[in-house]
C-alpha cells in the first residue's frame, strides 16, 4: 500500500520526468482564399481546387517544425447551406491530399455559427470562435503548445488579420498568387530562431 506522503513524492518525481512540451510557432491559415480558391460556401471536394504552392507551404513549415492549424469559418453551415459532416469530410480530403504530398495540418478548427443562423443551435449574436473574434486561435493554443511570440496568421480578409491581432499573433494579408513564394521569406527567421 502506497502511503499519502509516498504518493505525493511518486507524483513530484513524476513531475520532474516529465518537462513541459517544447513549444513551437504555428502557422494559422484561413482556409478559403488562402488554401483554396474561394468560390463562395466550397463544400464538396469536386469544388475545391488547391491554391498554387499552398500544399508546399504547408509541408515547409512541417519540416521547419512549426504546427499548423487550419482556421476558418464556415457560417455556409449555421445558414443551412451544407452541414458539419461536409466539412469534416472536406477536411479529410484536404487532410488526404496533404499526406500524398508528405505535408499535415496538426488541427482544423471550423466556426459554423453566425448571428443570422437558420438552426437555433447555429445562431449567436457574436459567435466567440467567428473571425474577427480569436475564438479559434485560442482554442489551438490551449489545446497545443503554441510559442505565441513566434506565430503566424496568414488570411485574405480584414477579419482574419483583426482575429490573428487579437489573439496577439502577428498577421499578414494574402491577396493571391502562390502561398509557398508568399511564404518563403518567414522560413529562414524560424530556423534560425529555432536553437
Ligand atoms: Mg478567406
Amino acid at each position: 500500500m502506497v502511503g499519502r506522503a509516498e504518493t505525493a513524492r511518486l507524483i513530484a518525481v513524476t513531475s520532474a520526468a516529465s518537462p513541459p512540451p517544447v513549444r513551437r510557432p504555428a502557422l494559422f491559415l484561413d482556409r478559403d482564399g488562402v488554401l483554396n480558391e474561394d468560390r463562395g460556401y466550397v463544400h464538396r471536394w469536386a469544388d475545391f481546387s488547391w491554391i498554387p504552392g499552398a500544399k508546399a507551404a504547408i509541408v515547409a513549415f512541417n519540416r521547419a517544425g512549426w504546427l499548423v492549424f487550419v482556421v476558418t469559418n464556415q457560417s455556409g453551415v449555421g445558414r443551412g447551406y451544407y452541414s458539419e459532416a461536409d466539412v469534416l469530410r472536406l477536411h479529410e480530403m484536404m487532410a488526404d491530399a496533404l499526406l500524398e504530398a508528405g505535408g499535415r495540418v496538426d488541427a482544423f478548427y471550423y466556426c459554423p455559427h453566425h448571428p443570422d443562423a437558420a438552426e437555433p443551435r447555429y445562431r449567436h449574436p457574436d459567435p466567440p470562435d467567428r473571425k474577427p473574434n480569436p475564438g479559434m486561435l485560442l482554442r489551438a493554443m490551449a489545446e497545443w503548445p503554441v510559442d505565441v511570440a513566434r506565430s503566424l496568421m496568414v488570411g485574405d480578409k480584414d477579419g482574419d488579420l483583426e482575429a490573428g491581432r487579437r489573439a496577439g499573433v502577428r498577421s499578414l494579408r494574402f491577396e493571391g498568387g502562390n502561398l509557398l513564394e508568399f511564404l518563403g521569406p518567414e522560413l529562414p527567421k524560424l530556423t534560425s530562431g529555432d536553437d
